[in-house]
């Protein structure tokens, strides 16, 4: 089965998901994109339980101005980075206002979703978006102590690059006052100059009509292809 196909599997089951007592509607997924950048939010919100896609409101409209800002516009991103999350339902309101932060059970009841990601793509880029996302993989004293940096980790058994990026929501005020407004910048800058992120920016060949005979083909040196990490 080719890994396209261990995906799609994986998304089907995922969508079945109903592990969660507490979670409203069905999980909210991104394309099966065989990506080597992984996207990882927080959860999603009540609108994104309707569009059934996520990071389609107005922090969507946030993250993707910054994601265009160093090369990939939301259509693209849509369907060249995968586009995970740290709970896949909507945890409903919380009566204090706002979403409902998922629970430690609900967090860990989701994880083997995300680790199953991690094994099937073997990402280069990490981004993990927001605080409970960043806190998955790293610890967060405070969000200036981790936006602005890369760090280099192994996650089920894939070295890979993490560079966090704080949470785009309208109701935060940390990335639009200092220092969040720089570290902001250098962590997009540190996004842009990933070589996972440039392959993803770079335009693909143009397309050109050669037409190859049988004896083209069996005069064409013979390429070794390098191991698979
Ligand atoms: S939050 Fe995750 S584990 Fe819980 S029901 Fe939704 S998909 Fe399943």
């Amino acid at each position: 089965m080719s890994g396209g196909d261990l995906l799609t599997r994986h998304q089907a089951a995922l969508a079945r998901c109903r592990r969660c007592a507490g979670m409203q509607g069905r999980p909210v997924l991104g394309g099966a994109v065989a990506s080597k950048v992984l996207l990882v939010g927080q959860a999603p919100g009540s609108k994104e339980l309707i569009v059934r896609r996520p990071f389609a409101w107005t922090a969507g409209k946030t993250l993707f101005g910054w994601f265009e800002a160093i090369g990939l516009a939301e259509d693209a991103l849509r369907t060249r980075v995968y586009m995970a999350a740290v709970c896949r339902c909507f945890p409903g309101k919380n009566p204090a206002g706002g979403d409902r932060v998922p629970s430690p059970r609900e967090i860990a009841n989701c994880a083997p979703w995300l680790e199953a990601e991690l094994r099937l793509l073997r990402p280069e880029l990490v981004i993990p978006v927001g605080r409970l996302a960043i806190t998955r993989f790293v610890r967060v004293e405070r969000l200036d102590t981790v936006i602005g940096k890369s760090f280099r980790m192994r996650l089920e058994d894939v070295d890979t690059d993490l560079i966090p990026l704080p949470h785009p929501s309208g109701a935060s005020t940390w990335h639009k006052a200092e220092p969040g407004r720089t570290l902001l910048a250098q962590a997009l800058e540190l996004i842009r100059a990933h070589p996972a992120w440039q392959a993803l920016v770079a335009p693909a060949p143009a397309a050109t009509d050669v037409r190859c005979t049988r004896d083209d083909l069996s005069a064409a040196p013979r390429t070794k292809r390098a191991p698979r990490r």
